[in-house]
């Protein structure tokens, strides 16, 4: 049997989103509904952000000139709530203005009330002297008219939400949901309510792969359509493609990419269509496969095939490093780097492997990372009690004290 080319990690991912250009169509939804989805355009303002000069403070709109000494008595002519606007302050008055109101004609200044002792009803006495400007925020110093606050291919954010509101959009275009059909492999899976645990036979084992890859497609915009466990047969695995490629954009396996007797995957996948089998240098992971699933209706194209290893962590880290970057670049999102960051580590890993390794670690009050003890692909603990993993090149040992890259589970999977 030839086995497939080790591949590195930074020659398949470009290999691989070459394959996922950005769905067509556009959907428009209540900015309420837009958290995480990816803008199908730019966000342009029709208005300013503020859209006028107003108080940052409760307190006293002046005129500086007013107030060039200490102690200087002003007459309190008008009341400025948020929400009201005020009229010209003159010569040596000034108005009760409260946060977020509109600095009247004339003020150059607001006076926090702390600053300032009520003389009676319409007289205050100014205690300090202030700048021009003082606690005033100014029109447009957040959004200018015209300006783009949001561009093609964002990932909306809460925040990016309250921003478009700010600029008076109650709805937003976004790139359709890439549809996923997921499915596992595995004759000794059973599914957690199915089998109680004092009843599991020899042999078996609860899927463990299905809550987290659907929890994570979920988690990326997708729309998932679980198809739950396919048998290790070769026919049904043909069936469970062909129904699937009908009305999705990808199909997502776990387990069977391997080239046992047991592993289906790589025939079924040829059968309707084309699959390239890779043998990633990275650990954990190694097998990983992508391929093309022609639909029946030929007019309709192919539908995109990614399958990944069974055995959870390597699932799970292969679907963070290969399918988190497709499924986002489907919705048009452009860079899918991850954000690294140098931290120190506080354990040793004497043995270099050929591969390049994902370590599951976790940040510590110092401000290092420790590891966990056991990096087992089949240990999905690690990735539980980790809270992200070091990248370490391959052929590298790490010592206590060096300089290692962590990359974060919290940002990976959000
Ligand atoms: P495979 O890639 O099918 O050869 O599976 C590799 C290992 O992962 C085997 O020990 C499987 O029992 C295990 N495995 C496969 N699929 C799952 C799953 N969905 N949940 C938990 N373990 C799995
Ligand atoms: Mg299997």
């Amino acid at each position: 049997m030839t086995r497939p080319a080790l591949l590195s990690l930074d020659e398949a991912l470009p290999q691989l989103l070459a394959h996922a250009k950005p769905l067509s169509g556009v959907q428009r939804v209540s900015t309420f509904e837009a958290d995480g989805r990816v803008l199908a355009q730019d966000v342009v303002s029709a208005l300013q952000v503020p859209p006028q000069d107003n108080s940052s403070m409760d307190g006293y709109a002046v005129r500086t000139a007013d107030c060039q000494t200490s102690g200087a008595l002003l007459r309190v002519t008008q009341r400025i709530p948020a929400g009201s606007h005020g009229s010209p302050l003159g010569q040596g008055e000034a108005a009760r203005i409260f946060t977020g109101a509109p600095i009247p004609q004339g003020a150059d200044a607001v006076v926090m009330q702390e600053d300032c002792e009520p003389v009676d009803a319409s007289c205050v006495k100014v205690l300090k002297p202030m700048v021009a400007g003082q606690w005033i925020r100014c029109a447009g110093e957040d959004v200018t008219r015209g300006a783009k606050v949001l561009a093609l291919g964002d990932r909306l954010t809460p925040a990016s939400l309250g921003l478009a509101a700010s600029i008076g959009l109650a709805h937003l275009h976004v790139a359709p949901r890439p549809r996923v059909a997921l499915f596992s492999t595995g004759d000794e899976l059973v599914m957690p309510g199915d089998v109680a645990p004092e009843d599991m036979a020899d042999g078996a084992i609860y899927n463990s792969n299905r809550f987290f890859l659907r929890a994570m497609l979920h988690r990326l915009g997708c729309e998932v359509t679980d198809l739950g466990i396919v048998p290790d047969q070769r026919e049904a695995t043909v069936e469970a493609l062909r129904d699937a490629a009908a009305g999705h954009d990808l199909i997502l396996t776990s387990g069977g990419v391997s080239v046992g007797e047991e592993d289906h995957i790589k025939p079924a996948v040829q059968a309707l269509g084309t699959l390239n089998l890779w043998q990633l240098a990275i650990k954990p992971g190694k097998p990983f496969a992508y391929g093309q699933v022609n639909r029946s209706d030929f007019s309709a194209g192919a539908c995109h095939f990614m399958g990944l290893p069974g055995n959870p962590v390597s699932s799970f880290v292969t679907f963070l490093l290969l399918v988190r970057p497709f499924v986002l670049a489907l919705q048009g999102v452009k860079n899918t780097d991850m954000l690294r960051t140098t931290l120190s580590a506080h354990f040793d890993w004497p043995r270099a492997d050929k591969r390049r390794e994902f370590l599951r670690v976790k940040r510590n009050a110092q401000g290092g990372l420790d590891l966990f003890a056991n990096q087992s692909s089949g240990v999905l603990t690690s990735a539980v009690w980790g809270d992200g993993v070091v990248d370490n090149p391959a052929g590298q040992t790490i010592a206590r004290g060096d300089a290692v890259e962590f990359i974060s589970f919290a940002e990976w999977l959000s």
